[in-house]
């Protein structure tokens, strides 16, 4: 697909396109210079074809909200790793005209039958996470569809069944496989153990489907027809809803059960948003049952007494000091947030500026406090303890979107793990969202915040954020995936936006680095990976690897809407 890649008006973007080396060469061939930045809409999501799918909702007049309906249906399809219909999201709105923000809880839920020892062995250890994450007992009841639809009533303008047509198309024709699907593939050696899965993404004689190769999937594509002409009720009750039951009754691993009764009793939630100020700035993040936003604010405010626009982006000196407001946050983050419909989440305790300014006082810009406590917020009274943290950073999907009316969506969306349960079910592939709980769901005799309950969404980190300036204007639209460290890239941005006066994609291009209360975590191949020694003199632990993220944001800039998109993975921000 030949299509104008970014909006830029710099050079910085292009010098890793495609590996090129930079040079004139590179930014010729690499990237397309336009004098202007599109001013009427943009989308940026993590694959071609899904930001082309809503970038033409957009020109037809379809709303921010329409567009990111039309997006994830193709990347349930193009990048059925990540994200899809079998799964849960959480999406942010603003709406310009009366600068109303939602944030939307499309969050997986537990069934009934559950029970709160369902990842412990006998002898009261973890079940290892492989293990337990394929098949049937880690699904949760997919969120995303209700969520969508509850969101398209109250912000979409194009009619619901207008918004499949294009993923109906790919379905039908069929899309070629991408470089990081068919390598995702590859890695997957389980798949081959799931019938559904194993035809569909291997060749006969169990190799992964090439890259480039034409992948058609005719039962997503009979799916979105129903859920077209149907709405998403269809997917909640009747004739989908009774495969789903059964894929996870009959899963050859692990098999649980997920009633009808569940699937149909599932509730998509209107939340009211987490806005702080950090500086001149307001951010507005997505509540819990995800640790995401809460987090970030965190973080951002430990480091408000710091001059971050003073200090060099990616110095040893930026990575110590944003590592240790990390510890601290993540500390917290383990100790106190869960579903707050089942615990009590001192939101306002931990955001107190007094708290936070008492709690850096902690950061030493010579030293490293190495692991922190959790600190005690108000509010804390009956705390729960902490719990078990695990990896996981190779799926999930973000999205970003800004319509003609200065509408924006920020949507982050998964399945959980790279190709989720592996049970495939008409087409889509369903989640193993429950494997987000605590393991454990006792220590010392207490229930931990986390833990597992018939009902509840388990705690995610996924932080779709949404920035306005001092004006109460929007200024950016921004999130990640990449598991728990998702919070280390979306601050990572923001900082690079809002301190250091990054464009969107200098921002993301920004190395990743985390500190998720542990070692600090460089990313190879960066100029942060060359800190290493300086920060072990600091007394940090540290390890080198590859931080995977995939943000995708737009910032609304004078010159209009200025687009990034993540080069470690596909996408690409589209606009007119
Ligand atoms: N399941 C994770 C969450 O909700 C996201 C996993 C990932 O980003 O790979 O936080």
């Amino acid at each position: 697909m030949v299509e104008p890649l970014r909006f830029k008006g710099k050079n910085l973007p292009c010098f890793r396109r495609a590996g090129a080396v930079i040079g004139l060469g590179a930014l010729i061939t690499g990237c397309t210079i336009t004098p202007q930045l599109p001013r009427q809409h943009m989308i940026s999501a993590a694959n071609p074809l899904a930001s082309a799918a809503g970038r033409d909702i957009l020109r037809a007049g379809g709303s921010a909200v329409d567009a990111a309906i039309a997006a994830q249906a193709v990347l349930t399809l193009v990048e059925p790793q990540s994200s899809g219909i079998g799964g849960g999201a959480f999406l942010m709105h603003f709406r310009k005209s009366d600068r109303r923000v939602d944030a939307f809880d499309g969050r997986e839920t537990a069934p009934a039958s559950i029970r709160p020892d369902v990842f412990v062995t006998p002898d009261g250890k973890r079940r290892p996470f492989r293990d337990v994450s394929t098949g049937g007992a880690a699904v949760g009841v997919p969120g995303i569809l209700r969520m969508l639809a509850l969101a398209h009533k109250e912000h979409g303008k194009l009619p619901w069944s207008r918004l499949f047509d294009r993923a109906i198309a790919l379905s039908e024709n069929g899309f070629p496989i991408s470089p990081r699907l068919h390598a995702m593939i590859r890695r997957s050696k389980d798949l081959r153990d799931f019938p559904a899965a194993r035809s569909y993404f291997l060749t006969p004689d169990g190799r992964a489907k090439p890259a480039g190769s034409l992948l058609r999937n005719p039962a997503l594509a009979d799916t979105y027809k129903r859920l077209a002409s149907g709405g998403a009720e269809v997917f909640y009750r009747g004739d989908i809803a009774r495969d789903i039951s059964a894929a996870v009754a009959n899963a050859a691993r692990n098999p649980a059960t997920m009633t009808r009764a569940d699937i149909a009793g599932y509730r998509a939630i209107k939340r009211a948003p987490i806005c702080r100020p950090y500086r001149t700035w307001r951010l507005c993040v997505m509540p819990p049952p995800t640790s995401g936003g809460l987090t970030t604010l965190q973080i951002l405010g430990l480091l408000e007494g710091f001059e971050m626009a003073r200090v060099p982006p990616s110095s040893v000196q930026a990575v110590h000091l944003i590592s240790e407001a990390s510890r601290l946050a993540y500390a917290d983050r383990r100790r106190y947030i869960g579903d707050p419909d089942f615990v009590t989440v001192p939101v306002d305790g931990m955001l107190d500026p007094d708290y936070l300014r008492h709690r850096a006082e902690r950061i030493s810009g010579s030293e490293s406090m190495g692991k922190a406590s959790p600190g005690r917020p108000r509010g804390t009274e009956n705390a729960n303890l902490a719990d078990d943290e695990r990896e996981g950073f190779t799926s999930t999907s973000h999205l970003s979107v800004i319509d003609r009316d200065g509408n924006a969506v920020s949507m982050t969306t998964t399945i959980e793990r790279a190709f989720g349960s592996r049970l495939m079910v008409r087409g889509f592939l369903l989640n193993n969202q429950l494997t987000d709980f605590a393991f454990i769901p006792r220590r010392d005799g207490r229930t931990v915040a986390n833990a597992v309950a018939p009902g509840k969404r388990p705690r995610s980190s996924m932080s779709p954020t949404l920035v306005f300036d001092a004006d109460g204007k929007l200024f950016a639209t921004v999130g990640s995936p990449g598991g728990s460290r998702i919070i280390t890239y979306v601050t990572k941005a923001l900082i690079g936006l809002l301190d250091w006066k990054l464009d969107m994609q200098a921002a993301i291009d920004l190395p990743n680095h985390a500190n998720r209360n542990g070692a600090t975590e460089l990313e190879k191949n960066t100029p942060v990976a060359a800190h290493a020694d300086a920060l072990k003199r600091l007394g940090h632990t540290v390890k080198i690897g590859s931080l995977v993220s995939g943000l995708h944001g737009i910032r609304v800039s004078p010159g209009g809407y200025d687009g990034g998109a993540d080069r470690r993975r596909e996408g690409v921000a589209l606009g007119d």
